[in-house]
């Protein structure tokens, strides 16, 4: 499904590598963690896949269902079915969460040959996918992001991801910010999303979040490098023995 091969990625204002050769293969229904040091490019990692400017890739690829995905911009990869979860929620005043989301569905629905919604349609899909996931629909109501708590905005991108049925969601989270409530909502969300025509690429500094949500696979990331691939035990041994001895094992200077 989603295939990444020796990626490599530079910033594009300065000679400055982040991403090394990062290979990734993430099939149809898997949840793959990636875990790492600040710094290690994990971030860039999302950034580059979703199409955000400011990276030049120099060398490798990354292919979603067949799709090049580092040849089209970044509406057309989320109409190809891949969602980005932003670390930090844009807020966008004027703009009611109702229209944002009618828009990004509609764009993507035209973008797949789909007939767009109708606001009434539209608000039924709405209703409905709030209900199962017992968010507040009145919330849709306000401007994106506008005074939300950190809660709501993680509602809010929950919400996002379940309205516009993304093959592939990646989920940036921060260590800070993403307290017991929080990440209840998060890997709640994700669960009840999971399914086997969808996968999951959940970036975390920390391994509590995946007590809840079980990875199929987790990847340990430094220096712009997947260092180390293995089951959910890789992050409990992380946990329990931080990056330490495997930056060593790998010649990496902490
Ligand atoms: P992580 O998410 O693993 O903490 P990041 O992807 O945020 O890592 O960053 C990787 C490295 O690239 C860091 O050294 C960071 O400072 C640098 N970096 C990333 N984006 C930029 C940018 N736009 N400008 C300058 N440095 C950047
Ligand atoms: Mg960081
Ligand atoms: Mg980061």
């Amino acid at each position: 499904m989603l295939e990444i091969k020796n990626l490599h990625v530079k910033l594009e204002e300065e000679d400055k590598a982040i991403l090394k050769g990062v290979d990734l293969t993430i099939g149809s229904g898997e949840v793959h963690a990636i875990m790492g040091p600040n710094g290690s490019g994990k971030s860039t990692l999302s950034y580059v896949l979703s199409g955000r400017d400011g990276y030049e890739v120099t060398e490798g690829s990354a292919v979603l269902d067949g799709h090049d995905l580092l040849d089209m911009e970044p509406e057309e990869r989320a109409a190809a079915g891949l969602f980005l979860a932003f670390q930090y929620p844009v807020e966008i005043p004027g703009v009611g969460n109702m229209t944002f989301l009618r828009t990004a569905l509609n764009a993507q629905r035209k973008a797949r040959g789909q007939e767009e919604l109708s606001a009434g349609d539209f608000l039924k899909v709405v209703r409905a996918k709030a209900k199962a996931l017992k968010i507040d629909a009145d919330m849709l109501k306000r401007p994106v992001n506008v005074g939300f708590s950190g809660g709501e905005k993680k509602r809010n991108e929950i919400l996002q991801m379940a309205i516009l049925e993304p093959r592939m969601c990646i989920l940036d989270e921060t260590d800070s910010g993403l307290d017991v409530d929080a990440m209840r909502l998060v890997s709640d969300g994700v669960n009840a999303l999971r399914d086997a025509n969808r996968s999951f690429l959940v970036i975390t500094h920390y391994q509590r979040l995946l007590d809840h949500i079980k990875p199929d696979v987790v990847h340990i990331m430094a220096d712009g490098r997947i260092l180390e691939s293995g089951g959910p035990d890789l992050a409990l041994v992380v946990e329990k023995n931080g990056y330490a001895d495997l930056l060593k094992k790998h010649g990496i200077a902490e």
